[in-house]
Protein backbone atom coordinates (compact mmCIF):
# COMPACT_ATOMS: atom_id res chain seq x y z
CA UNK A 1 0.00 0.00 0.00
CA UNK A 2 1.17 3.83 -0.74
CA UNK A 3 1.34 5.40 2.04
CA UNK A 4 0.21 8.83 2.56
CA UNK A 5 2.55 10.82 4.63
CA UNK A 6 1.57 13.80 6.68
CA UNK A 7 3.21 13.14 9.98
CA UNK A 8 5.52 16.16 9.71
CA UNK A 9 6.94 18.63 6.70
CA UNK A 10 10.71 17.15 7.80
CA UNK A 11 10.00 13.90 6.42
CA UNK A 12 10.97 15.73 2.66
CA UNK A 13 13.41 13.99 0.44
CA UNK A 14 15.89 15.78 -1.27
CA UNK A 15 15.18 16.42 -5.21
CA UNK A 16 18.21 15.72 -8.33
CA UNK A 17 18.93 19.56 -8.20
CA UNK A 18 19.53 19.71 -4.59
CA UNK A 19 21.26 16.81 -4.68
CA UNK A 20 23.23 17.84 -7.61
CA UNK A 21 24.00 21.63 -5.41
CA UNK A 22 24.95 19.44 -2.75
CA UNK A 23 27.61 16.94 -4.59
CA UNK A 24 28.86 19.85 -6.30
CA UNK A 25 29.80 22.44 -3.64
CA UNK A 26 32.91 23.55 -3.08
CA UNK A 27 33.30 22.80 0.77
CA UNK A 28 36.13 23.85 3.29
CA UNK A 29 36.96 23.93 7.03
CA UNK A 30 34.28 26.21 8.92
CA UNK A 31 36.35 25.94 11.95
CA UNK A 32 38.56 28.16 10.05
CA UNK A 33 35.66 29.85 8.35
CA UNK A 34 36.28 28.74 5.24
CA UNK A 35 33.14 26.95 4.25
CA UNK A 36 32.51 28.49 1.26
CA UNK A 37 28.70 27.50 1.14
CA UNK A 38 28.57 28.13 4.49
CA UNK A 39 29.45 31.32 4.68
CA UNK A 40 27.30 32.15 1.63
CA UNK A 41 24.22 30.65 3.32
CA UNK A 42 25.34 32.98 6.75
CA UNK A 43 25.45 35.97 4.94
CA UNK A 44 22.10 35.46 2.88
CA UNK A 45 20.13 34.75 5.85
CA UNK A 46 22.11 37.52 7.90
CA UNK A 47 20.46 39.72 5.11
CA UNK A 48 17.44 38.32 4.51
CA UNK A 49 16.33 38.95 7.95
CA UNK A 50 18.23 42.20 7.92
CA UNK A 51 20.27 41.33 11.20
CA UNK A 52 23.92 41.65 11.26
CA UNK A 53 24.85 37.60 10.91
CA UNK A 54 23.51 34.89 11.18
CA UNK A 55 24.95 31.18 12.47
CA UNK A 56 24.29 27.42 10.65
CA UNK A 57 22.29 25.74 13.52
CA UNK A 58 22.54 22.10 13.21
CA UNK A 59 18.43 22.08 14.74
CA UNK A 60 16.11 24.53 15.63
CA UNK A 61 16.19 22.93 19.05
CA UNK A 62 19.94 24.18 18.98
CA UNK A 63 18.96 27.29 17.52
CA UNK A 64 16.33 28.29 20.69
CA UNK A 65 18.81 26.59 23.01
CA UNK A 66 21.42 28.85 22.22
CA UNK A 67 19.20 32.16 22.14
CA UNK A 68 18.48 31.12 25.35
CA UNK A 69 22.03 31.23 26.61
CA UNK A 70 22.67 34.53 24.91
CA UNK A 71 19.51 36.77 26.43
CA UNK A 72 19.55 34.94 29.89
CA UNK A 73 21.82 34.47 33.06
CA UNK A 74 21.57 30.57 35.10
CA UNK A 75 18.69 31.43 37.62
CA UNK A 76 16.87 33.87 35.40
CA UNK A 77 12.90 33.57 34.06
CA UNK A 78 11.56 33.11 30.12
CA UNK A 79 7.58 34.22 29.39
CA UNK A 80 6.41 32.31 26.65
CA UNK A 81 3.00 30.84 25.62
CA UNK A 82 2.59 27.98 26.90
CA UNK A 83 2.01 26.06 23.56
CA UNK A 84 4.98 27.09 21.99
CA UNK A 85 8.11 24.67 21.51
CA UNK A 86 10.02 26.10 24.17
CA UNK A 87 7.66 24.99 26.52
CA UNK A 88 5.70 21.93 24.78
CA UNK A 89 9.06 20.30 23.91
CA UNK A 90 12.09 22.41 26.14
CA UNK A 91 11.24 23.17 29.02
CA UNK A 92 13.33 20.48 31.18
CA UNK A 93 16.35 20.98 28.40
CA UNK A 94 16.07 24.68 28.70
CA UNK A 95 16.17 23.94 32.53
CA UNK A 96 19.61 21.63 32.12
CA UNK A 97 21.11 23.54 29.36
CA UNK A 98 20.56 27.24 29.81
CA UNK A 99 20.01 26.66 34.03
CA UNK A 100 16.34 29.04 33.62
CA UNK A 101 12.51 28.23 34.28
CA UNK A 102 10.04 29.39 32.09
CA UNK A 103 6.79 30.78 32.81
CA UNK A 104 4.32 29.91 30.80
CA UNK A 105 0.79 31.69 29.74
CA UNK A 106 -2.13 29.87 28.84
CA UNK A 107 -2.91 32.99 26.02
CA UNK A 108 -7.00 32.11 24.89
CA UNK A 109 -5.41 32.42 21.03
CA UNK A 110 -1.87 31.78 21.18
CA UNK A 111 -0.71 34.80 20.74
CA UNK A 112 1.52 35.86 23.40
CA UNK A 113 0.72 39.90 24.05
CA UNK A 114 2.86 42.61 26.33
CA UNK A 115 -0.47 42.32 28.91
CA UNK A 116 0.34 38.31 29.24
CA UNK A 117 3.93 39.79 30.02
CA UNK A 118 2.62 41.72 32.60
CA UNK A 119 0.46 39.56 33.88
CA UNK A 120 2.89 36.56 34.36
CA UNK A 121 5.05 38.86 35.98
CA UNK A 122 2.46 40.25 38.58
CA UNK A 123 1.73 36.94 39.56
CA UNK A 124 4.63 36.74 41.62
CA UNK A 125 6.65 38.45 44.31
CA UNK A 126 8.93 40.49 42.17
CA UNK A 127 10.85 42.36 44.68
CA UNK A 128 14.50 42.88 43.38
CA UNK A 129 15.66 39.31 45.92
CA UNK A 130 13.67 37.21 43.25
CA UNK A 131 13.92 36.27 40.17
CA UNK A 132 13.07 38.19 37.14
CA UNK A 133 11.45 37.79 33.32
CA UNK A 134 14.22 39.08 30.91
CA UNK A 135 13.24 37.41 27.81
CA UNK A 136 10.22 36.90 25.97
CA UNK A 137 9.77 34.08 23.46
CA UNK A 138 7.80 34.42 20.50
CA UNK A 139 6.76 31.66 17.61
CA UNK A 140 4.99 31.62 14.46
CA UNK A 141 4.34 30.04 12.82
CA UNK A 142 2.44 28.84 15.65
CA UNK A 143 2.96 24.77 15.63
CA UNK A 144 0.05 23.68 17.79
CA UNK A 145 -2.15 26.24 16.82
CA UNK A 146 -2.59 24.70 13.58
CA UNK A 147 0.45 26.66 12.22
CA UNK A 148 -1.65 29.47 12.90
CA UNK A 149 0.13 32.99 12.02
CA UNK A 150 1.02 35.64 14.57
CA UNK A 151 0.67 39.36 12.61
CA UNK A 152 3.43 41.36 12.39
CA UNK A 153 1.59 44.14 14.12
CA UNK A 154 1.39 41.76 17.50
CA UNK A 155 5.30 40.84 16.93
CA UNK A 156 5.96 44.43 16.70
CA UNK A 157 3.75 45.58 19.90
CA UNK A 158 5.48 42.82 22.06
CA UNK A 159 9.36 44.28 20.62
CA UNK A 160 8.76 48.00 21.48
CA UNK A 161 7.15 46.67 24.66
CA UNK A 162 10.10 44.38 25.39
CA UNK A 163 12.47 47.38 24.83
CA UNK A 164 10.88 49.73 27.18
CA UNK A 165 11.27 47.24 29.89
CA UNK A 166 14.39 46.21 29.19
CA UNK A 167 13.69 42.44 27.73
CA UNK A 168 15.15 40.92 25.07
CA UNK A 169 12.33 38.96 22.45
CA UNK A 170 13.60 35.64 20.66
CA UNK A 171 11.45 34.56 17.68
CA UNK A 172 11.53 30.76 17.51
CA UNK A 173 10.28 31.06 13.38
CA UNK A 174 10.70 27.35 13.14
CA UNK A 175 8.37 27.66 9.97
CA UNK A 176 8.64 32.09 9.45
CA UNK A 177 9.05 31.82 5.71
CA UNK A 178 5.30 30.03 5.87
CA UNK A 179 3.73 32.62 8.04
CA UNK A 180 5.97 35.24 5.37
CA UNK A 181 4.55 33.66 2.53
CA UNK A 182 1.14 33.09 3.90
CA UNK A 183 0.94 36.92 4.66
CA UNK A 184 2.83 38.64 2.35
CA UNK A 185 5.40 39.94 4.65
CA UNK A 186 8.53 40.34 4.60
CA UNK A 187 11.06 38.30 6.40
CA UNK A 188 13.21 41.32 7.27
CA UNK A 189 9.61 42.84 8.74
CA UNK A 190 9.92 39.80 11.18
CA UNK A 191 13.70 40.49 11.70
CA UNK A 192 13.37 43.60 12.76
CA UNK A 193 10.41 43.32 15.58
CA UNK A 194 13.00 40.60 17.44
CA UNK A 195 16.51 40.42 19.08
CA UNK A 196 17.12 36.95 17.66
CA UNK A 197 15.19 34.94 15.26
CA UNK A 198 15.74 31.14 14.18
CA UNK A 199 14.18 29.27 11.06
CA UNK A 200 14.31 25.34 10.42
CA UNK A 201 15.91 24.46 7.02
CA UNK A 202 14.89 20.85 7.19
CA UNK A 203 10.52 21.51 7.03
CA UNK A 204 9.02 23.30 4.30
CA UNK A 205 11.96 24.36 3.02
CA UNK A 206 12.61 20.85 2.30
CA UNK A 207 16.36 20.96 3.42
CA UNK A 208 17.78 17.52 4.57
CA UNK A 209 18.93 19.60 7.75
CA UNK A 210 19.89 22.29 9.95
CA UNK A 211 18.56 25.90 11.54
CA UNK A 212 19.53 29.39 10.99
CA UNK A 213 19.81 31.70 13.66
CA UNK A 214 20.42 35.70 13.26
CA UNK A 215 21.13 38.61 15.56
CA UNK A 216 23.50 41.19 16.49
CA UNK A 217 27.49 40.30 15.66
CA UNK A 218 28.04 40.36 19.25
CA UNK A 219 25.06 37.83 19.87
CA UNK A 220 26.08 35.47 17.06
CA UNK A 221 30.40 35.58 18.10
CA UNK A 222 28.60 34.40 21.12
CA UNK A 223 26.27 31.63 19.41
CA UNK A 224 29.45 30.57 17.73
CA UNK A 225 31.13 30.14 20.85
CA UNK A 226 27.95 27.75 22.46
CA UNK A 227 27.68 25.99 19.19
CA UNK A 228 31.53 24.81 19.55
CA UNK A 229 30.59 23.80 23.63
CA UNK A 230 28.10 21.79 22.48
CA UNK A 231 29.60 20.17 19.78
CA UNK A 232 27.68 21.41 17.50
CA UNK A 233 30.34 23.01 15.26
CA UNK A 234 30.63 21.25 11.88
CA UNK A 235 33.59 20.90 9.61
CA UNK A 236 32.92 20.84 6.16
CA UNK A 237 29.37 21.89 6.34
CA UNK A 238 28.78 23.16 3.70
CA UNK A 239 27.72 19.84 1.60
CA UNK A 240 24.46 20.84 3.72
CA UNK A 241 24.70 24.65 3.34
CA UNK A 242 24.40 24.24 -0.34
CA UNK A 243 21.40 22.18 0.32
CA UNK A 244 19.57 25.04 2.25
CA UNK A 245 20.83 27.93 -0.10
CA UNK A 246 19.29 25.69 -2.70
CA UNK A 247 16.14 25.38 -0.79
CA UNK A 248 15.76 29.26 -0.33
CA UNK A 249 16.29 30.25 -3.58
CA UNK A 250 13.98 27.38 -4.75
CA UNK A 251 11.47 26.30 -2.27
CA UNK A 252 9.58 29.39 -0.78
CA UNK A 253 7.14 30.67 -3.23
CA UNK A 254 6.02 26.89 -3.48
CA UNK A 255 5.08 26.80 0.41
CA UNK A 256 2.06 28.26 -1.18
CA UNK A 257 1.06 25.18 -2.02
CA UNK A 258 1.16 23.58 0.98
CA UNK A 259 -0.96 25.88 2.26
CA UNK A 260 -3.51 25.42 -0.45
CA UNK A 261 -3.54 21.69 0.21
CA UNK A 262 -3.79 22.39 4.09
CA UNK A 263 -6.92 24.61 3.90
CA UNK A 264 -8.34 22.08 1.21
CA UNK A 265 -7.85 19.26 4.13
CA UNK A 266 -9.11 21.34 6.56
CA UNK A 267 -12.37 22.25 4.77
CA UNK A 268 -12.97 18.77 3.81
CA UNK A 269 -12.72 17.81 7.58
CA UNK A 270 -14.33 20.48 9.20
CA UNK A 271 -17.59 19.75 7.97
CA UNK A 272 -17.41 16.21 10.02
CA UNK A 273 -19.25 16.28 13.64
CA UNK A 274 -16.82 14.07 15.07
CA UNK A 275 -13.88 16.39 14.36
CA UNK A 276 -13.24 19.89 16.09
CA UNK A 277 -10.77 22.59 15.14
CA UNK A 278 -10.84 26.32 15.14
CA UNK A 279 -11.09 26.58 11.39
CA UNK A 280 -9.82 30.13 11.05
CA UNK A 281 -6.39 28.81 12.35
CA UNK A 282 -5.53 26.77 9.64
CA UNK A 283 -3.43 29.46 7.74
CA UNK A 284 -0.52 27.88 6.73
CA UNK A 285 0.52 24.02 6.55
CA UNK A 286 -0.61 22.47 8.81
CA UNK A 287 -4.56 20.95 10.39
CA UNK A 288 -4.16 19.81 13.94
CA UNK A 289 -7.81 18.22 14.89
CA UNK A 290 -9.77 17.33 18.01
CA UNK A 291 -11.07 13.99 17.84
CA UNK A 292 -12.31 13.82 21.30
CA UNK A 293 -16.25 13.43 20.50
CA UNK A 294 -14.98 9.85 18.80
CA UNK A 295 -14.43 8.41 22.02
CA UNK A 296 -10.90 6.84 21.11
CA UNK A 297 -7.58 8.07 21.91
CA UNK A 298 -5.33 10.27 19.36
CA UNK A 299 -3.43 7.13 19.00
CA UNK A 300 -6.03 5.22 17.98
CA UNK A 301 -7.16 7.46 15.45
CA UNK A 302 -3.89 7.54 14.30
CA UNK A 303 -3.29 3.82 14.41
CA UNK A 304 -6.12 3.19 12.47
CA UNK A 305 -5.82 6.27 9.99
CA UNK A 306 -1.96 4.13 9.37
CA UNK A 307 -3.52 0.74 8.67
CA UNK A 308 -5.70 2.62 5.80
CA UNK A 309 -2.43 4.28 4.43
CA UNK A 310 -2.27 7.49 5.69
CA UNK A 311 0.26 8.55 8.34
CA UNK A 312 -0.29 11.69 11.03
CA UNK A 313 0.95 12.13 14.55
CA UNK A 314 -0.92 11.95 17.97
CA UNK A 315 0.16 15.72 19.36
CA UNK A 316 -1.86 15.16 22.49
CA UNK A 317 -4.18 12.48 23.89
CA UNK A 318 -7.01 14.12 22.30
CA UNK A 319 -5.19 15.60 19.03
CA UNK A 320 -3.86 14.46 15.29
CA UNK A 321 -1.88 16.59 13.47
CA UNK A 322 -1.44 16.37 9.61
CA UNK A 323 1.19 18.28 7.74
CA UNK A 324 1.35 19.35 4.07
CA UNK A 325 4.63 19.78 2.52
CA UNK A 326 6.83 19.14 -0.87
CA UNK A 327 5.83 15.50 -2.20
CA UNK A 328 2.16 15.98 -1.21
CA UNK A 329 -0.36 16.95 -3.52
CA UNK A 330 -3.56 17.95 -3.65
CA UNK A 331 -5.28 14.57 -4.98
CA UNK A 332 -3.14 13.52 -1.93
CA UNK A 333 -4.84 15.52 0.69
CA UNK A 334 -8.44 14.56 -0.98
CA UNK A 335 -7.37 10.66 -0.66
CA UNK A 336 -6.38 11.47 3.11
CA UNK A 337 -10.00 13.65 4.09
CA UNK A 338 -11.85 10.31 2.25
CA UNK A 339 -9.87 8.04 4.35
CA UNK A 340 -10.51 10.03 7.41
CA UNK A 341 -13.83 10.74 7.21
CA UNK A 342 -14.38 6.89 6.00
CA UNK A 343 -12.82 5.44 9.53
CA UNK A 344 -14.78 8.13 11.29
CA UNK A 345 -17.77 6.80 9.98
CA UNK A 346 -17.00 3.27 10.58
CA UNK A 347 -16.16 3.45 13.88
CA UNK A 348 -18.35 2.02 16.70
CA UNK A 349 -18.90 4.92 18.93
CA UNK A 350 -18.31 4.59 22.55
CA UNK A 351 -19.67 7.25 23.88
CA UNK A 352 -20.61 11.35 22.78
CA UNK A 353 -18.72 13.29 25.77
CA UNK A 354 -19.96 16.38 27.21
CA UNK A 355 -18.39 19.45 27.56
CA UNK A 356 -17.05 18.41 30.87
CA UNK A 357 -15.17 15.68 29.43
CA UNK A 358 -12.99 17.70 27.69
CA UNK A 359 -9.84 18.81 27.86
CA UNK A 360 -8.67 22.02 26.66
C1 LIG B 1 10.42 21.85 14.76
C2 LIG B 1 10.41 23.02 15.66
C3 LIG B 1 11.53 23.32 16.45
C4 LIG B 1 12.73 22.39 16.58
O1 LIG B 1 13.36 22.06 15.42
P1 LIG B 1 14.27 20.72 15.36
O2 LIG B 1 15.11 21.00 14.16
O3 LIG B 1 13.33 19.57 15.19
O4 LIG B 1 15.06 20.67 16.60
C5 LIG B 1 11.49 24.47 17.21
N1 LIG B 1 10.41 25.26 17.21
C6 LIG B 1 9.30 25.00 16.48
C7 LIG B 1 8.15 25.94 16.51
C8 LIG B 1 9.27 23.86 15.68
O5 LIG B 1 8.17 23.59 14.97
Amino acid sequence: MSMIDLRSDTLTQPGEEMLEAMVTARVGDDNFAEDGPTNDLEAFCADMFGMEAAVFMTSGTLSNQIALRLHTRPGDEVVTDESYHLNTYESAPSADLAGIAINPVRTPDGILRPEDVDDAFDRKCRDERYSQPVLVSMENTINYRSGKVVPLAALTRMYEYAQETGRAVHLDGARLVNAAVATQTSLRDYGAVADTVSLCLAKGLGAPFGSILAGSQQHMRLARYYRKSYGAALHQSGFLAAAALYALEHNVERLADDHANAATLADLLHAHPLLEFDRDEVQSNIVIVDITRTGRTADDIVRHLAAEGVLSVATSRHHVRFVTRLGIDSSDVHVAAKTVIHLLDSLPIFYIPTDGDRLG
